[in-house]
């Protein structure tokens, strides 16, 4: 690794060659001059210097990771003796082992990323934690976006890479819930990430990789894969399992869920689309809408509730759609944008053999139900990564903006304002590690029951503080966290994504209202009187 000094970057201070330092690496940005945002001007005034400070007033720390490496030259010799560096952080650094994890701003990382002690996470969280974000980072996910945007719009798939990279990397299993974490029945799936173990691996492995996932445009793309895959694996017969759940593990087919209708949101039991029996028996033929189903735009299987009995919960089946004549999906340009391949799905006479039906016929409420709490564990994750990430946005930012002649960090009302998201985020990152660790010791068979009233409420908890971060960072960056792009734009992006959280998944009021009624059924049958 080559290291420069000061004065040796000094001598490239011009137009025709000019390199800048920030943050301890050193870049040549003759042929960026043109490219730059603010103009080739803001750049050559500090042509050949440290331009760290300068850097930091207009820019959100996402811009160097996206543009340095292809402009980096050296790192910077460090002008501070190392020596005084360790012995500062000697006197809080807590014990070997732990340390912090991140870019160290405090809370803007889960609390044990800040060099502090936790029950639950062991070395082999540590080590997939550190692994899942250099892999992130090395393979630059956060930056596939834009192009990935641009290719859904067209109603169209994005790279084949953002499925299978998640397949082969074991990351598919690893989000997918403890169903996909033993590897039989189907020898043919990639091992579960970083080495680890799958009699070792539960579901703090899973938060980490949601939660680190979240920051990526993969987790949108993937969405319903580890959704839609669980009922494959718990209710198809053998024979459409094995061949259709190692395709889905390993991202080479995708999977959508579509229940929801223009007709039937939160009352599921509502649905109107239709399946009745073929002449010869081997089919069901469907004919319906299915509305807001994520991924759909490119999915090759619609794991699709359809009607076949009577009015109700009990007349509806659970299908295995695979796409084909007769079913058409446009994308559905949200509030949250397009990276979701939501659709609009028609069916028109759509044929799907009679042993695609997941559980039984006029039973498949029950199969659609099994996965209602994974889904909403990791909307909950990502809801409060999501609201780290405003927070942290906000902080970086309050740091460098000045006004009145200070900067904003040093204004009480905006100290504030960090306070009380801080205060939310941690409260709700605790209710989650706490729900996670009934998760990972409660019975599997009493988890529904038992974790539905607290999934339920800690996602309303989860999808109101990132409401709230939303809505405090965007205040505390101003203009710029308006503005698509730029240093406000991940905040603006976050806040646009915020009602989707708050609504997918089970809204708020219908989360809360059930969130009771389960706590105080189960209390009942456990013989509380009340
Ligand atoms: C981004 C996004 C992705 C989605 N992805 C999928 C998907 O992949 N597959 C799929 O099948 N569906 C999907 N959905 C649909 C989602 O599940 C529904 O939007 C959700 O269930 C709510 O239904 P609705 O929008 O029809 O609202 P409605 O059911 O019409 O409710 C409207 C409002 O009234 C409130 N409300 C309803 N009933 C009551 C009540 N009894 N008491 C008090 N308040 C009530 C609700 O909370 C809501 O605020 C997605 C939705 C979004 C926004």
């Amino acid at each position: 690794m080559a290291v420069l000094t000061i004065q040796e970057v000094s001598a490239h201070n011009s137009e025709s060659d000019c390199w800048i330092a920030i943050h301890g690496k050193v870049y040549n940005v003759t042929s960026f001059l043109k490219d730059h945002p603010g103009g080739k001007r803001i750049l050559l005034k500090v042509a050949g210097t440290d331009a760290s400070k300068e850097f930091e007033k207009f820019h959100s720390a996402a811009v160097l990771p996206k543009f340095g490496p292809s402009l980096y030259v050296a790192d910077l010799a460090s002008i501070f003796p190392v020596a005084k560096k360790e012995a500062s952080n000697a006197i809080f650094t807590n014990a070997p082992g732990l340390g912090l994890f991140g870019d160290g701003a405090p809370f803007a990382q889960p609390a044990w990323y800040q060099d502090t002690f936790s029950p639950y996470y062991k070395d082999s969280h540590r080590r997939l934690r550190n692994w899942v974000r250099q892999w992130i980072a090395e393979n630059r996910w956060a930056d596939k976006s834009d192009a990935w945007e641009e290719v859904v719009r067209s109603n169209r798939k994005p790279d084949e890479e953002a499925f299978t990279s998640m397949g082969i990397a074991g990351l598919t299993r690893g989000i997918t819930g403890r169903i996909a974490w033993k590897k039989q029945p189907y020898p043919n799936i990639p091992d579960l990430p970083c080495g680890i173990a799958e009699d070792e691996f539960d579901y703090f492995h899973c938060l980490i990789l949601w939660d680190e996932l979240s920051a990526t445009p993969l987790i949108s793309v993937n969405n319903s894969q580890p959704y839609g895959i669980v009922p494959v694996m718990r209710f198809a017969k053998p024979a459409l399992r094995e061949r259709v759940v190692p395709k889905i593990l390993r991202g080479e087919e995708t999977m959508a869920i579509a229940i929801t209708e223009p007709g039937a949101g939160s009352d599921v039991s509502n649905i109107s689309a239709t399946a009745t029996l073929s002449e010869d028996g081997k089919h069901f033929i469907i004919n319906g809408e299915k509305k807001w189903i994520t991924n759909g735009v490119w999915a090759d299987w619609l794991m699709t509730a359809v009607r076949t009995g009577g009015p109700g919960a009990g007349g509806i089946t659970l299908l295995l759609v695979p796409r084909g004549p007769g079913l058409t999906t446009r994308p559905m340009e949200t509030m949250g944008g397009i990276l979701s391949g939501t659709a609009f799905v028609t069916f028109d006479n759509v044929k799907c053999p009679v042993e695609n039906v997941l559980g039984e016929v006029n039973n498949g409420f029950k199969a659609l139900l099994s996965n209602f709490n994974h889904e909403r564990w990791t909307i909950i994750v990502s809801a409060v990564r999501n609201a780290r990430r405003c927070y942290s946005e906000a902080l970086h930012y309050a740091h460098r903006r000045q006004t009145f002649g200070k900067n904003l960090i040093d204004h009480p009302i905006i100290r504030d304002k960090f306070a009380q998201m801080v205060r939310q985020i941690e409260s709700t990152a605790t209710w989650l590690e706490s729900a996670t660790y009934q998760l990972n010791n409660m019975r599997p068979e009493i988890i529904p029951e038992r974790m539905g009233a607290t999934l339920a409420l800690l996602k309303v908890q989860a999808t109101k503080t990132f409401e709230f971060c939303a809505r405090e960072a965007a205040q505390i960056m101003g203009g710029i966290a308006v503005t698509k792009g730029g240093t406000g734009g991940t905040v603006e992006k976050l806040y646009r994504g915020v009602r989707a959280s708050a609504i997918a998944g089970g809204s708020e009021e219908v989360m809360g209202d059930f969130g009771m009624r389960q706590s105080l059924k189960v209390a009942k049958a456990m013989g509380v009187k009340l």
